[in-house]
């Protein structure tokens, strides 16, 4: 498959470019070209509650990825990245909870980051490169790329994170992992992070002695992987033949977006919805066909406040830039931090089930767009992560205790290694050559 930049203005490129670069170079996002429904074997859909989830990421990665990796490393990598179940679980009549939360760091960026990291590790590899991943963190990516990349050869990562602004939870989880996995932690906030990131890309020394890539979320390979779990949601599906509603709580966009593509492969979903809190800029986009980016603004659904999501261009791609297209397939809602909440508790009081905030946030548009005399629909919600990864808001909300998954307890109780660092751009460089320059 060829990969072209929703920017248009430079030549088409093979997966492994596409993934290497992360951002094309006139600053588009890559997009595969070509996506039908015929991509996929005749009968796929038909075999796909007999295969395993293993066998229908397989076959959904190989058409992205094509010859460029042979198939036997590509099962490899599939498997060794995916490598937790996603299960359905039934929460009322006609709903379900897709619980994308099983991987190590327990939110659904592991798809993702693990799938986009084995790629990486295994270019890198083939090229005899040794690259070294940036990446500013304000908590939870850091914590899905660095476990992402435990232990990958021709890989090291340096995790940047604020002083005292991520959670306990979290700082455990970015600094106990060791290995290839280095954390730093910066004297300043998330933006000064970001800052001395950006700065050394833009640091041709820097470059050119270390190799240095990004982990970004914009990359394709952390699309692609995302697409095999909402094939995977209507293989577990008990009643195929209902109309099906797929609600995504969002920020970036990504996840959605990886929901269109499996859309457009074949998969049968009438709706999405585009599900988001406060940070409305998408479900206002819908409402009024408008595109206004505004600064986030901070909620409960942390990982979601995004004032101007990245993944627009590729939604915007994907429906010929016609707001009334894309309201054929995408439905907006939004809810506030006591909605949030509000939700939270009565999903626990009426159905024992514990929602994280993010998931509250999707359980919520989902009720909202089915309220709208769509009984007989299926409603699937996307729960991203463990309600215990926001222990105290959970709690609070519903008035019981969550328990700590094993993963959790394990990182919790490790020693904290990071080097502690200024907000200097000079002290960062330094370390980082002394740290890997040969
Ligand atoms: C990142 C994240 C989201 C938002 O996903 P996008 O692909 O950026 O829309 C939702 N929930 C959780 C828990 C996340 O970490």
């Amino acid at each position: 498959m060829r990969y072209y930049s929703t920017n248009g203005k430079v030549a088409r490129c093979s997966f492994k470019e596409a993934v290497l670069k992360g951002l094309a170079e006139d600053g588009g996002l890559y997009m595969p070209e070509g996506l039908s429904f015929f991509s996929l074997p005749p009968d796929f859909l038909r075999d796909l509650p007999l295969i395993s989830f293993t066998e229908i990421a397989y076959e959904i990665a190989s058409i992205f990825v094509g010859e460029e990796i042979p198939g036997d490393t590509l099962y490899s990598i599939v498997k060794d990245a995916i490598s937790f179940d996603a299960p359905l679980k039934p929460i009322a009549e006609n709903i379900f909870s897709l619980e994308l939360y099983h991987g190590p760091s327990l939110a659904f960026k592991d798809f993702g980051a693990r799938f986009m990291a084995r790629v990486m590790s295994y270019f890198a590899s083939q090229n005899s490169l040794e690259l070294t991943v940036l990446v500013a963190t304000s908590g939870d990516t850091g914590s899905a790329v660095g476990h992402a990349f435990l232990n990958l050869p021709a890989i090291r990562v340096v995790l940047l994170y604020p002083s005292g602004k991520v959670s306990h939870i979290q700082e455990q989880q970015l600094t106990t992992l060791g290995g290839n996995i280095q954390a730093l932690e910066v004297l300043g906030v998330f933006d000064d992070c970001q800052k001395l990131v950006k700065q050394a890309f833009l640091d041709k020394e820097l470059q050119t002695r270390l190799t240095l890539t990004s982990a970004n979320s914009i990359n394709i390979a952390r699309l692609i992987p995302q697409i095999f779990y909402y094939f995977r949601a209507w293989a577990l599906l008990p009643e195929k033949a209902r109309k099906l509603a797929i609600s995504v709580p969002s920020g970036n966009f990504g996840n959605l977006t990886a929901g269109l593509l499996a859309k457009k492969m074949g998969l049968p979903v009438s709706k999405f919805i585009a599900a988001t809190n406060i940070n409305r800029v998408i479900p206002d986009y819908l409402d009024r066909g408008e595109f206004v980016p505004r600064p986030s603004l901070p909620t409960l659904s942390n990982a979601m406040d995004v004032g101007n999501p990245s993944n627009f261009a590729r939604m915007l791609d994907l429906y010929s830039h016609d707001v009334s297209y894309m309201r054929e397939d995408i439905w907006g809602g939004c809810c506030s931090d006591d909605e949030t909440r509000a939700i939270i508790q009565q999903v626990w009081r009426d159905h024992a089930y514990l929602l994280d905030p993010h998931g509250a946030v999707g359980y919520l548009g989902l009720k909202s767009f089915l309220a709208q005399k769509r009984e007989n629909w299926n409603g699937i919600f996307l729960a991203t992560a463990h309600p215990a990864k926001f222990a105290d808001i959970v709690e609070s909300a519903a008035g019981t205790k969550v328990e700590l998954p094993d993963t959790l307890i394990q990182s919790l109780s490790k020693p904290k290694q990071a080097t502690l660092i200024e907000n200097d751009y000079l002290v960062f460089k330094n370390l980082l050559l002394s740290m890997f320059a040969k």
